[in-house]
């Protein structure tokens, strides 16, 4: 079996001579939920656009659905679902309409049975006859979703599916998505709400200045970087760090009601325990104590300034 998007040693370089992709390498499974993160600029859309093949590459290979991007555009655009950031839809058209037309430019024969699942799965199979111009913003993203998935394509790229959505929306966008994912359809998304990567993804890669910095499952990611803090409000206050715990990572604050330790996630149970047996030891006493977990967003803060 082979990856539904592979991408070996890619470069982009745009006519004005500025170098958006560096050797890009990446492999993206079947099935699976790949969130593409990374700063403005950092070369996500230039990545995808060239993967649509909508922006032309100057070297390597990539293959989508195992058809090669250059010799076998046609095959290779077909296995692909292309949902913009932009929304352009002809406003005077009909729901059903621009669906059902936007299969028909990827060469498919009709399926009047495929159209109404797609409008059914969105919730917009009561607007079907509804012009474009007269629905909501939400609604408007999700006809272009209708149209990306129009063709059945094995491959599904959003780009910055949620900008703009309300919370509603957004978790609606999500659960269609992991239904489109059960039912076997590769999804590659951007966004700026990291929140979102760690909700949806299975894997995360990150790229700054063109390059690849980061692929890695979520999980693994957020275990292997992610720091947790461990607060414990104190009945009387310190003055200072006691000798005792000189060597950890610990600080005071709240005027010395507050000791915070810091610890790797994958640690946590040695050190805390620890920590809290040479605090009984040393006659210290708390209140409450409580852990909190870094975010995706603030280990994706932290690699992106590194
Ligand atoms: P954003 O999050 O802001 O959408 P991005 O990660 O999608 O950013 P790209 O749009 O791929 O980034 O742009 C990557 C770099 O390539 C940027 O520095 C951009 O200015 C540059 N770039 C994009 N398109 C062109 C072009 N047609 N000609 C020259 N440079 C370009």
């Amino acid at each position: 079996m082979h990856p539904d998007i592979s991408v070996k040693h890619l470069n982009k370089t745009y006519g004005d001579g500025f170098q958006a992709l560096k050797d890009i390498n990446l492999e993206i499974e079947s099935g699976e939920i790949f969130a593409l993160l990374g700063p403005n600029g950092a070369g996500k859309t230039t990545l995808i656009s060239i993967i649509c093949g909508i922006v032309n590459l100057s070297s390597g290979e990539v293959r989508a659905a195992g058809h090669d991007i250059v010799r076998d555009y046609r095959q290779a655009r077909q296995s692909i679902g292309l949902v913009p950031q932009e929304l352009s839809t002809d406003s005077f058209e009909t729901v059903w309409g621009t669906v059902s037309f936007s299969r028909g430019l990827f060469g498919k024969p009709p399926s009047p049975g495929h159209i109404e699942k797609v409008l059914r799965d969105l919730s917009l199979w009561d607007k079907r006859d509804n012009r474009i111009m007269s629905l909501s913003g939400g609604m408007k993203r999700r006809v272009m979703i209708a149209k990306a998935l129009s063709h059945e394509p094995q491959i599904l790229f959003l780009d910055e599916p949620t900008a703009g959505v309300d919370v509603e929306l957004r978790r609606d966008m999500w659960n269609m998505v992991r239904k489109l994912r059960e039912s076997g359809v590769t999804i590659i998304l951007t966004t700026h709400y990291i929140e979102e990567a760690e909700e949806m993804a299975d894997r995360i890669g990150v790229i700054r200045d063109g390059e690849i910095i980061l692929v890695e499952e979520k999980n693994r990611l957020m275990s292997k970087l992610g720091k947790k803090e461990l607060r414990l409000q104190l009945q009387e206050p310190l003055e200072q760090i006691p000798g005792e715990l000189a060597l950890d990572p610990v600080s005071l604050s709240g005027d010395g009601y507050e000791l915070i330790y810091a610890f790797d996630s994958q640690d946590e149970k040695a050190g805390v325990a620890r920590l809290l047996r040479m605090l009984g030891d040393i006659g210290i006493e708390y209140r409450d104590l409580h852990t909190s977990e870094s975010s995706l967003e603030d280990i994706f803060v932290n690699l992106v300034h590194e």
